[in-house]
């Protein structure tokens, strides 16, 4: 059975992957219990009959580390049952799962619309190597379904891409809405990258995504301590995915896979302490004077509450607020925290926090910032497993600096 059609539910799916929906009780190799880190580059064959059954589609096997192994594999599977997809390959970061998917759909000529909020780098590959390789792309504003519709052109327009939750303002793009207008247009693909949301808030291709990304390198492994990055839909899609994977070399290591898959299984527990803490830090962060502003999806002040709540399970553990202060007494608030450690990325066991102007921003001056939305008082949390109340206690004497 497809996993895209599993019985069980995603606390179950996040430990077994699809294991149990299989007629017969599955055994691991060696009879262990997780998965085993299977390290071969390359893989024997018995005589040149194994080969060319192989090669004729009659066996299927493992042949060399770069198009998939047995750890890799496992990996796969259990991340596909999860986000109840047809298939999922994985890359050796996040980055990669983009630039190799956005490279297997898309050729010279052809042109995609990505919202203004996808993560930078993303809008870098797009920008500066597609376009150098003859595809265009119009930047819309998330939220904007009006310039997101205008800026199809139908035959040449191949590719929306979009994410959700995105960075730094949590936007939630209205994935059901974008469907719609994608319905339309014949070949025309929506992409959603989904590493803020996990598949425990918010499964896209359950609201007409085809393809769903993720930087596993964040809620995925959850542990601060890998880089990979997946891409999750229809065989047809992903194995068309794969098989630019297979030509750019961006395939995760056995090793960090198997660490993938360990961190999978206690996905949903870890995101629903998340969720529930984020929120607690939403409000608590609200109702504080020191400070100017909050975005969280989980408050009714976001502006995209409404597609929040239809959309997402949960509304994630980032939490992004702007400090009633200037650059330095911002950083004095960021240094006087204990608990959350000082560090870029997000979606770990550990509370990390950054300022975005001192971070990805730190070459631009305070003007540029404001210009492109990146305020100096900024500030971006990502809530981590610690206990709740140690976390709001940090929080609270950290905004005691501020002023001082
Ligand atoms: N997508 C999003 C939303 C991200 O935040 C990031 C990294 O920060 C990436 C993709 C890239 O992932 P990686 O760092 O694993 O290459």
């Amino acid at each position: 059975m497809s996993s895209s059609q599993s019985r069980f539910a995603t606390d179950t799916l996040v430990v077994h992957g699809g294991a149990l929906d299989g007629d017969t009780r599955a055994k691991k190799a060696h009879d262990a219990v997780p998965t085993p880190i299977v390290l071969s580059s390359t893989f024997a064959f018995a005589d040149t009959a194994e080969l060319r059954d192989h090669f004729e589609g009659k066996s299927r096997r493992d042949e060399y580390g770069r198009y998939g192994s047995a750890t890799v594999r496992s990996a796969e599977a259990a991340l596909a049952a999860v986000e109840r997809a047809e298939d999922c390959a994985l890359f050796g970061s996040g980055m990669a799962a983009i630039t190799s998917t956005l490279l297997a759909m898309l050729k010279s000529g052809d042109h995609l619309v990505l919202t203004s909020d996808c993560y930078r780098r993303t809008r870098q590959f797009v920008s500066g190597m597609l376009a150098r390789l003859g595809v265009t792309s119009t930047l819309v504003e998330p939220g904007d379904l009006g310039a997101l519709e205008a800026a199809i052109v139908s035959g040449k327009t191949r590719v929306i891409l979009t994410e959700a939750p995105s960075n730094p303002y949590l936007r939630v793009a209205d994935l059901p809405a974008i469907a719609e207008i994608k319905k339309k247009h014949r070949g025309l693909k929506l992409l959603v990258d989904a590493t803020f949301a996990t598949p425990i808030n918010m499964r896209p291709l359950a609201f007409g995504a085809d393809l769903v990304l993720h930087s596993g390198t964040k809620y995925l492994g959850g542990h601060n301590d890998l880089l990979a990055g997946s891409v999750g839909g229809s065989e047809a899609l992903v194995s068309a995915v794969r098989d630019v994977r297979g030509v750019l070399g961006g395939v995760l290591d056995p090793h960090p896979a198997y660490l993938l898959e360990r961190g999978l299984k206690t996905l949903s527990l870890r995101v629903a302490r998340q969720n529930d803490t984020a929120l607690a830090v939403a409000r608590l962060l609200s109702d504080d004077p020191r400070v100017e502003r909050v975005f969280y999806p989980g408050l009714t002040s976001h502006p995209d509450f409404e597609v929040a709540q239809r959309l997402l399970d949960g509304a994630g553990g980032v939490v992004t607020f702007a400090i009633r202060g200037d650059l330095e007494g911002t950083s004095r608030f960021i240094d006087a925290l204990r608990v959350a450690t000082i560090a870029p990325s997000l979606g770990g066991v550990e509370t990390l926090v950054e300022q975005p102007a001192l971070m990805s921003y730190y070459e631009l001056s305070s003007e540029e910032r404001a210009k492109v939305g990146i305020p100096d008082n900024l500030v971006r949390l990502s809530v981590g497993i610690e206990d709740r109340d140690d976390i709001l206690g940090d929080l609270r004497q950290a905004l005691e600096r501020v002023a001082s």
